[in-house]
Parts: structure tokens; sequence; C-alpha cells
């Protein structure tokens, strides 16, 4: 496929993202009451396993990051690549958690649609504090930045976070859910390099699939292309000791990397899930949560205890 297409199946994961995370907040997996304002269309049925992926994928996360602003006495930045139409600033902000600043990137498409449903929907604009700045491909308020840009190209994802007031010496915590897999791994590798290089105190979280390399992974990777969802040029890492390695490599000094099933098992509120929707088996679960992992790299020049966000 030419690039410009595989850009358009790439960005339309974040729409499967954003309505299975929907699907599974309307079930009552976890709460966000602004992921209705966020995504339109009609509710898509999931397979219960989807929603506990989404479950266990969102619910971790989100642990690691209030962890992180409680840590920090919100005095931090959050940077997410490939945001997409994720509404995790919002549940900050329901939360009485809003870190300084919260900076998401993302393609042109898919920022202008994000800006088009904040602007419209009061419910999402009233979180933001005044805006200082927007157009079609960006919005600044005082502790929200919305950028376009084309992660593969880093020198101007470095612009695209200077104009959003990015402070290098500020705590920040890098996201990326099920981003890095879409981009040659040089240039991901040039992505975790600067964020180690650059900013003194950082954690980087990345969710993404790993072991695609087995039948089960192949049969993924078929079930995607069948929803419509992607898949050409997709780099997954194969293990999760590749995963360490790679962060290691780029300048991470401590990193930890488990797979989604390790973690969901250890969640506490998994049995009040468990009794949402059943399960005939959990093999399929199991399997699905281990093609899945979670990596956490720290850098704490300051020792201000990052290093206890570990996985
Ligand atoms: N992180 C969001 C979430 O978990 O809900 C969205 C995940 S979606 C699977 C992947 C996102 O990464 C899409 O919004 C896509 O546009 C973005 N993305 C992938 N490659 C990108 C690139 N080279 N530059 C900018 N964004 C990219």
């Amino acid at each position: 496929l030419p690039s410009a297409q595989t850009d358009i199946a790439t960005q339309a994961t974040c729409d499967d993202a954003a309505s299975c995370k929907r699907y599974a907040v309307q079930k009552g997996y976890w709460s966000d009451i602004h992921i209705n304002y966020m995504v339109s269309g009609s509710m898509q049925k999931r397979q219960p396993e989807i929603s506990r992926g989404y479950y266990a994928r969102t619910e971790k996360i989100w642990n690691l990051i209030s962890q992180f602003v409680s840590l920090t006495n919100n005095l931090c930045q959050i940077v997410s690549f490939g945001a997409g139409l994720d509404t995790t600033f919002w549940r900050l902000h329901s939360a009485g958690l809003l870190p300084t600043r919260y900076i998401e990137v993302d393609f042109q498409e898919i920022v202008y649609r994000k800006i088009r449903a904040i602007r419209n929907k009061s419910p999402l604009k009233g979180c933001l504090g005044s805006i200082t700045s927007s157009d079609q491909s960006s919005l600044h308020c005082e502790k929200y930045h919305l950028v376009t840009c084309d992660l593969r190209d880093t020198g101007s994802l470095k612009d695209k976070l200077k104009s959003s007031e990015v402070d290098f010496s500020v705590p920040t915590l890098f996201l990326t859910e099920c981003v890095l897999v879409y981009i040659p791994p040089e240039d991901s590798m040039a992505i975790l390099k600067w964020c180690a290089e650059s900013f003194t105190d950082a954690v980087f979280v990345n969710y993404e699939q790993v072991r695609m390399h087995d039948n089960f992974g192949q049969v993924m990777i078929q079930n995607l292309k069948a929803r419509d969802c992607l898949l050409t040029g997709v780099h997954p890492c194969a293990s999760l000791d590749s995963q360490i390695q790679r962060f290691t490599s780029a300048g991470w000094p401590c990193v930890s990397c488990d797979d989604m099933w390790t973690i969901y098992n250890s969640l506490p509120d998994r049995r009040r899930i468990e009794r949402i929707e059943l399960l005939d088996e959990s093999e399929l679960l199991q399997q699905l949560m281990e093609h899945y992992c979670l990596c956490v790299a720290v850098k704490d020049v300051s020792d201000i205890g990052l290093t206890d966000l570990h996985t």
C-alpha cells in the first residue's frame, strides 16, 4: 500500500480504540463521563474478552498516571503520543488530578476531529479553562495542548512540544498506548532516545502488542485486518525482553515489562469486572492478554520516587 493509505488505516485504529472503550464504559467496567461526548456513532457490541482487555489496559495506565500525578503533587507534565480520541485528560480533571501541562499529539486528521468535538461539546470544552489559541491543527489552553505531528518526524515533534510550552525540568510522563507498533523501529528509537536525553526526570509508559510471530499473533493480525483497522507495516517487539532492551539502549536506566495477563491478574478490582459479563472459557482471554504488554521505563535523576511506578 502507498504510505498515505497506510496512514489512513493507522488513523482509523483510534476510532476502534475509542469505541471499544465507550462500549466497556457503558457496560460498567470503569467510569468515564466524557467518553460519550468524544465518540459518536452507534454502539457496536464487543466480546467480553475485548472489554476485559480494554479494562486491564485502561485501569493499569490510569493507576500509573494517577500515582505519578500524586507523587509529584500535580507539578508534572503528561505527554501522550498518538493520543487519538483518548479522554484521560478529562478523567484527570474529574478526579482533581490535573498535571501542570497535558500535551496530546496525533496526525492532523485526528487532531482536527478532536478539536471539533471539544469545541462543539461544552462538557469537554468546560474542563479546559480559557483557550489561549486555537486553529484547525492545534489547541492551546492553560493546562491542555493538542498538536499535530507525524511522530516519524522527530525534528518537528520537538518543535511542536516546544510550542506547547513543554518544560524539560518538570517530571514528565510519556504515554504511547498502542502507538509505537505503527512506527518504524528507527523512528520509535529516535523518540525514546530524545525523551531520555532531554528530560531530567521522566517515565515512559508503553502499551502495545507483543509476540505476534506465533500462530495466535498471526490470527490476531488477520482479525484486525478483517475489522478494517490496520495493518500494514506493524513493528511489534518479539518478546518482553526485546521491549526492555530497546528502552535500555535508548538510555532509560530502569525498565520493566509485563504481559497483560500478569497485569490483569494483579488488578485488585478484577473480581468485580468479571461479574459484568461471564466468559465461557478463559483460555482465549489469557492468550489475547499474553499478546499485549506494558512497559514502564524510568529516569529519576532527582530521586523523587519514580521507580516505585514499575509494573
Ligand atoms: N492512544 C489512543 C488510545 O489508546 O486510545 C489511540 C490509539 S490508536 C490504536 C493509535 C493512534 O496513534 C492513532 O490515533 C494514530 O493516528 C496515532 N499514530 C500512529 N502513527 C502515528 C504517527 N506516525 N504520527 C502521529 N500519530 C500516529
